[in-house]
């Protein structure tokens, strides 16, 4: 754990204000308060160079002091904006955060101010009640006025006279006459506040004991990390929405429930609704403006009650936040890649400890990570051994695809074929699943072998078929696929290599015409209603076959869905990189868990080079405990997370000599010693990115050794190279 610094009143001894801006500065600025009455937390207006900013008065000093700046060249806070003060507990999880991430507390703190617009002046508008004397000359116009107006309910202008059915004119004239008098209010609509009183299902004995514990631990109001764990089905849900229940039976107390890509939860939020009569608040990247505008003021006001929301909700300003839920805890998703590099799942549980409140972890195939902290006594685990109700695990197998190859130029192999169409003829639903977006990962010249790679990434161009397209998953790059190979001229030669959702879907178009489909994957995300729309159309039961990516993995519920095939289990296992292993379990449980969630039984089948692998023995046959011990056991020899740490320094740059020098001096002024060993410099597997080369270094260390002091070192020892950006990425899990 890092110590926490600072002192507490936010200004020093000759009456400095401390300031913490949301730039990349690791230490708040000195200003004066002039006749300002400011606190710690009070957010204001601040002059910086030429131009004013928003920040915070802060009352730590961060990592490296600032310069002190002469009191005569101080200059003081232009105003406190109306808005409520950032909590004691969010400035210290911000302090926190920048410390463990050895990211500028500015950059942190800007992801908490990230929505200027409820920083704004409140909007809001002129409304009209009818309490003033009424008007000399009573016209038949005026008196239908009077009459809408009757229910005292404030209206503005052009909505009174739509409703009276007159001219803007006439409520004009009443309001001229001083009979409708204006109110005030806010352009944003209060939140409904969830129902904790609304009962949800009476509960088996085994989610009964978990609810309890979690609503022990509620009230407890105490730091208190919680795996909930239970097979997909088991009705974690539910048992959490008890604990829910509970915070919000206290007076004020808010929730916040993150979940991996908010995108996919329109049947979470329908079930939230249906459970407690009310909306819960949403926070994520869809948001327009005005939305975010509205539930940041309303999570700084407590007005919010219960959020709901991707990763970036950790960094809302809640006041009075009592429970944390970290739903599909396992899910890569939490890792946040860019800008402030974190885990959202272990900043949630680190939020929790500073704000002394429960944190649950709920999940079917938790993370290593998690697992270790429960054997360490560290988290408590709460189990859901079975499913609810009749609901069966469904029987997994694989097919051996050394045996039973599919066709040249087909990708299904035959028993997975008969397996759809005994389900299609059983009016039931098949899920077909593979983690490949677009028609084909690689197109290349049949004549002269050139393969389409994009120019700006080592990367090769996705073909979109259905947009007709050559793309970059990386950096967006994208062409018209051309009519003649750019390497030989050739015309016509170009093939498609391998399959991705969209070619899978013209194979069972063309075995199964008469089977409706759909393809499901992130590029359907781009539009929620879209995508809810879809998951409407599997649930109504208006399509056959669900052809999807990893999008169809998490946490749906569709009744009729009986069959799982993998179309390459073995996907997620090339690479070589830490966690294939426990990801691959995890992602293909998960879509498992897909098939068979009620009274029809549930099959899934996984094409695969390699049956023996340990991670389709464990999928076959249900014993996850040795998987893990056998992973763990790995892990453990090799000093890996979650029994050693990782952090790697990723460097990149548009001049690839610069970046290769600043690795080399890298490599050369690592740390050393007991417990530490730096691996690299190498070049990046994705060697260059959206124009700039990329090279790594790779940390690895024992878990008492104080990664971050020993980092900051190391980069002050090497110093740095125009052009060349280094990023720390510690607890990384990409390694590309
Ligand atoms: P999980 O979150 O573990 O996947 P859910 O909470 O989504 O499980 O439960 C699976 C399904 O079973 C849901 O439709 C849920 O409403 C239902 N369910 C779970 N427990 C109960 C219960 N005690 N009574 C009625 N329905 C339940
Ligand atoms: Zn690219």
């Amino acid at each position: 754990m890092e110590s926490e610094t600072g002192g507490t009143t936010g200004r020093t001894d000759d009456g400095r204000l401390k300031v913490l801006l949301p730039l990349p500065f690791d230490a708040p600025l000195d200003y004066l308060p002039g006749e300002l009455k400011l606190g710690p937390g009070d957010i204001v207006r601040v002059p910086l160079g030429g131009r004013d900013v928003t920040g915070v008065v802060w009352d730590s000093s961060g990592h490296q002091a600032a310069r002190p700046v002469a009191a005569s060249r101080l200059r003081p806070v232009i105003e406190k904006i109306d808005v409520p003060a950032l909590c004691d507990v969010t400035r210290r999880f911000v302090d926190w955060v920048a410390n463990y991430t050895l990211t500028p507390a500015g950059s942190v703190l800007r992801m908490v101010l990230s929505t200027p617009a409820a920083l704004a002046p409140a909007p809001v508008k002129q409304l009209y009640v009818n309490t003033g004397p009424p008007p000399a000359r009573l016209t038949p116009g005026r008196r239908q006025v009077l009459d809408v107006l009757v229910d005292q309910k404030p209206r503005g202008v052009r909505e009174i006279a739509e409703i009276a059915m007159v001219g803007e004119g006439v409520v004009r004239g009443l309001v001229d006459a001083g009979t409708l008098r204006p109110v005030t209010v806010s352009v944003d609509a209060p939140f409904t506040p969830p129902d904790p009183a609304v009962a949800g299902p009476v509960l088996t004995p085994g989610q009964a004991t978990a609810a309890d514990a979690l609503v022990d631990a509620v009230r407890a109001r105490e730091f208190a990390p919680i795996l909930l764990e239970g097979v997909t089905g088991s009705g974690k849900t539910e048992v959490y929405f008890e604990a829910v229940a509970a915070a919000l039976a206290e007076d004020a107390a808010q929730v916040l429930v993150l979940l991996p890509e908010i995108a996919l939860t329109s049947q979470w939020l329908e079930r939230f609704e249906a459970r407690f009569g009310a909306a819960p608040v949403e926070w994520h990247s869809d948001l327009s403006q005005a939305e975010r505008r509205r539930a940041w003021r309303a999570v700084a006001r407590g007005e919010a009650r219960v959020v709901v929301g991707a990763r970036s909700a950790l960094f809302l300003p809640f006041c009075a936040l009592r429970l944390i839920i970290v739903d599909e805890e396992h899910d890569p998703s939490f890792k946040q890649e860019d800008g402030v590099i974190y885990q959202a799942r272990d900043m949630a549980v680190v939020r929790a400890r500073l704000g002394a409140l429960p944190v649950v972890l709920a999940s079917a195939t938790p993370s290593l990570e998690t697992l270790y902290n429960v054997a360490a006594g560290r988290y408590r685990r709460l189990h859901l051994p079975d499913r609810h109700g009749d609901a069966e695990l469904p029987a997994v197998t694989t097919i051996d695809m050394r045996r039973v190859a599919p066709e040249r130029g087909r990708f299904l192999a035959p028993p997975l074929v008969e397996a759809l169409d005994a389900t299609f003829r059983a009016g039931e639903q098949a899920l077909l699943f593979l983690n490949r977006r677009g028609y084909a990962p690689l197109t290349l010249c049949r004549t002269c072998g050139h393969r389409f790679e994009c120019p700006n990434c080592s990367a090769w161009l996705v073909e979109h078929r259905y947009q007709g397209r050559l793309m970059c998953h990386h950096c967006g790059y994208e062409q018209t696929p051309p009519a003649a190979c750019p390497a030989c001229e050739a015309e016509d030669t170009l093939v498609a290599c391998g399959p991705g959702v969209e070619r899978i879907a013209e194979e069972v178009a063309e075995r199964f015409p008469d089977a409706r489909r759909l393809v499901l994957s992130s590029d359907m995300a781009q539009s929620p209603a879209r995508l809810a729309a879809a998951i409407a159309s599997i649930t109504n039961h208006q399509v056959d076959c669900v052809i999807g990516t990893q999008m169809v993995t998490k946490g749906y519920h569709f009744p009729r869905l009986t069959l799982v095939g993998v179309v390459d289990a073995d996907l997620g296992l090339a690479g070589g990189d830490l966690r294939a292993a426990e990801r691959t379990y995890q992602q293909l449980a998960q879509v498992a868990g897909r098939a068979g969630r009620e009274a029809l039984k549930g099959r899934v089948l996984l094409q695969t080079y390699m049956p023996e692998h340990p991670v389709m023995a464990a999928l076959i046959s249900g014993d996850r405990e040795a998987f893990i011990a056998a992973e763990m056991a790995a892990r453990e020899a090799q000093g890996m997370p979650p029994y050693g740490r990782l952090a790697a320094l990723i460097l990149s740059g548009e001049d690839g000599e610069a970046v290769a020098r600043l690795a080399r001096r890298l490599g050369r002024t690592a740390p050393r010693g007991d417990g530490i060993a730096v691996l690299g410099p190498v070049t990046a597997p994705m060697a260059m990115v959206r124009g700039r080369h990329r090279w790594r270094l790779l940390m690895k260390a024992r878990r008492d050794v104080p990664i971050q002091k020993e980092i900051r070192a190391w980069l002050a020892r090497a110093g740095g190279e125009k052009g060349v950006r280094v990023v720390v990425d510690i607890d990384p899990y990409s390694f590309l």
